[in-house]
């Protein structure tokens, strides 16, 4: 079976339209897919009425969260789409987006860029630009070359254009994903830039508050990392999750449902949904 539950769609930072994106999971075959773009269900909401054929499609978000005063990224999966306290929280997240998305503006126009706001809302066709419709302005600008250098430059984090931002805990979103019946999945758990040890600590606490799964396969990864984290999702009594991270054709680590499979000795956080 090929599964993806990661991956993102023109309603946050992909660039696929939601109906391209399910043509694409049908090209390559997938059979079980959660669309989970950043603090929205936008996306997911206009594809409700419609048939999907073969694929079983699972709700999912991406949630923006601290752990240790980290931002981290925490999937939903699986929750119900019209739970009204989520999909308020929902709301109070793209709030914070946008104020965060105003307060880069400000910071690139003191050191000179003027108008990154207006034009990453242009990019992003909403007024909570993501930071890679800044860096998508900045490419247009002529600042940098691409999306890479801006966010190395200026938008990544410590750099000018980067704000710290109030993220709610990651205790928080667990709690409210399971409270609209979903399960928590800790997103892509190699990419955050802490220690083994930090690492083997945030996955700690991640079960101690509840959490029940982990992204043991993201990506493209060495695996060297994803024994490494099959052995901290059983270690931990965490299920494990594959998904390939999808924003757009052609990126570098891997396509849509084009993710290696679980290793054997993980209990996959799908078992339940397809028995
Ligand atoms: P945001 O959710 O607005 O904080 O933006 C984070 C998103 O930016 C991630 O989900 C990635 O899609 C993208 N991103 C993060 N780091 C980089 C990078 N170094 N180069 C290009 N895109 C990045
Ligand atoms: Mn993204
Ligand atoms: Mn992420
Ligand atoms: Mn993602």
């Amino acid at each position: 079976m090929k599964v993806d539950l990661h991956c993102h769609t023109d309603a946050s930072d992909g660039v696929l339209t939601p109906l391209d994106l399910l043509s694409r999971a049908r090209a390559n075959s997938v059979d079980l897919l959660a669309i989970t773009d950043h603090d929205t269900v936008k996306g997911l909401q206009s594809l409700t009425k419609l048939d999907t054929g073969s694929i079983r499609l699972i709700n999912g978000i991406e949630f923006s969260c601290h752990w240790q005063n980290k931002e981290i990224h925490v999937v939903g999966l699986n929750f119900e789409l019209e739970e009204p306290k989520l999909i308020k929280f929902i709301q109070s997240q793209q709030e914070l987006r946008k104020q965060r998305a105003i307060r880069i503006g400000e910071k690139l126009e003191k050191i000179g860029y003027m108008d990154t706001y207006s034009a990453a809302c242009i990019n992003g066709k909403t007024e909570s630009p993501g930071r890679p419709h800044f860096a998508e302005a900045l490419v247009q600008m002529g600042v940098v070359s691409n999306q890479k250098k801006a966010f190395h430059r200026l938008l990544g984090d410590g750099k000018s254009g980067h704000c710290k931002h109030e993220w709610p805990n990651v205790s928080e979103i667990i709690q409210r994903i399971h409270a609209a019946g979903g399960k928590t999945v800790l997103a892509h758990p190699s990419r955050y830039t802490i220690s083994d040890r930090q690492l083997e600590q945030m996955i700690s606490d991640f079960a101690d508050l509840g959490g029940d799964a982990i992204e043991v396969i993201s990506g493209r990864q060495n695996p060297l990392v994803t024994q490494k984290l099959a052995k901290l999702s059983v270690g931990h009594q965490l299920s494990a999750s594959v998904g390939s991270d999808f924003h757009r054709p052609g990126q570098p680590w891997a396509d849509l449902g084009c993710c290696v499979p679980l290793p054997s000795q993980c209990t996959s956080i799908w078992a339940d949904w397809i028995a």
